[in-house]
């Protein structure tokens, strides 16, 4: 099996997990992932720690780093200046998303400034790229430089089994390809636990005039309580089978056995079936990530050797 992957991570909660981000970064790292994407705490709360990060996986490892953003907590001329602080920073891959309503609020209030959509998001990462100097040439030495801008990816976010907020999947597939008509490249999936869904989804977005990848967004779930927050984050129903086998395990290995089997055997049918890319949610931690691509394949069991064995929680 030989397709490209990336990890999601997210900014550090604690002094502890941000001394060891270092670390966790090299250790993904050096398995040659295409990307890295880091998340955006809600309303830009994490913008400064976001950042850290990126710039770790940009000075660290070989892996492109990708920053999420989100309209919650920005104007439009807000999210410009913040796009062009990244792009300052070398960082020129985005994940562009309208974000979840603020602590407190739900979808019936007014949560949004006057940036209201991923696709509008999407729009205006691209049209910022485009317009983008690189710092060192500064603007009257671009003036006498014929000038690339810097190509990045415009990644936006896909959900297989519908967003909670969405009234249908058609819904779904118009906003989906609402956000590629708005430039963007890539679509990552929210997490699901079953590999039909996704083939679902993917064939409705085709039929849709989707033409982006779609790749999906994977996490080994190795505990119940993981398998019930994921699901909740997502929006998800907590998968009943997955649910049952993990509370049948009596130790935390088996668990951890199960978690990864079942995340390695839908893999092996996302990519036999069409998937052109893995995404891994990997919460801050590197040795179920790893272990997984060990079993798909995708990485060798040597390179593992020398990676460290990360395991603790963010
Ligand atoms: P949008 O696509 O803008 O859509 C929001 C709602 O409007 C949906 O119901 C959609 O159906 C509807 N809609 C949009 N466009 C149209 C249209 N043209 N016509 C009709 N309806 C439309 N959140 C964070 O705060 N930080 C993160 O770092 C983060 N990372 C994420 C990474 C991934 C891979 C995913 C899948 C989600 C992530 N989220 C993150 C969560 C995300 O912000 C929420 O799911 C949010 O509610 C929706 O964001 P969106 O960009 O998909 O919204």
């Amino acid at each position: 099996m030989s397709v490209p992957f990336s990890f999601e991570l997210f900014p550090p909660r604690t002094p502890k997990v941000a001394a060891r981000m270092p670390e966790i970064a090299r250790a993904l790292g050096r398995v040659h992932p295409d990307f890295i994407s880091v998340t955006f705490g809600a309303g830009g709360s994490s913008r400064g720690a976001s950042l850290d990060v990126l710039a770790l996986i940009r000075d660290e490892t070989t892996a492109r780093p990708l920053a999420h953003l989100t309209c919650v907590g920005s104007s439009f001329a807000q999210a410009a200046e913040i796009i062009t602080e990244f792009l300052d920073e070398g960082i020129t891959d985005f994940l562009a998303l309208r974000g979840d309503p603020p602590a407190g609020l739900t979808e019936h209030d007014e949560f949004l400034s006057d940036l209201r959509s991923g696709a509008e998001l999407a729009q205006l990462i691209d049209g910022v790229r485009q317009q983008h100097l690189p710092r060192e040439l500064g603007p009257i030495a671009g003036r006498w430089h014929v000038r690339t801008p810097p190509a990045g990816i415009t990644a936006v976010a896909a959900y297989p089994n519908g967003h909670p907020q969405s009234r249908s999947l058609e819904q779904d597939f118009d906003a989906l390809l609402a956000k590629e008509a708005a430039g963007a490249t890539l679509a990552i999936t929210q997490l699901f636990f079953e590999a039909d869904d996704y083939f679902a989804f993917v064939e409705g977005a085709r039929a849709h005039g989707v033409t982006m990848e779609i790749r999906p967004g994977i996490m080994p779930v190795t505990s119940l309580p993981r398998l019930v927050r994921m699901s909740q984050l997502a929006g998800e129903e907590v998968p009943e089978r997955l649910h049952r086998s993990l509370d049948a395990c009596h130790s935390d290995e088996a668990r951890r056995e199960l978690g990864i089997a079942h995340a390695t055997a839908m893999c092996h049918d996302l990519v036999a079936h069409g998937a052109r890319g893995l995404h891994l949610y990997t919460h801050n931690r590197t040795d179920e990530p790893l272990e997984l691509l060990s079993r798909l394949g995708l990485v060798d069991r040597t390179t593992l050797a020398t990676a460290e064995r990360t395991t603790t929680a963010a």
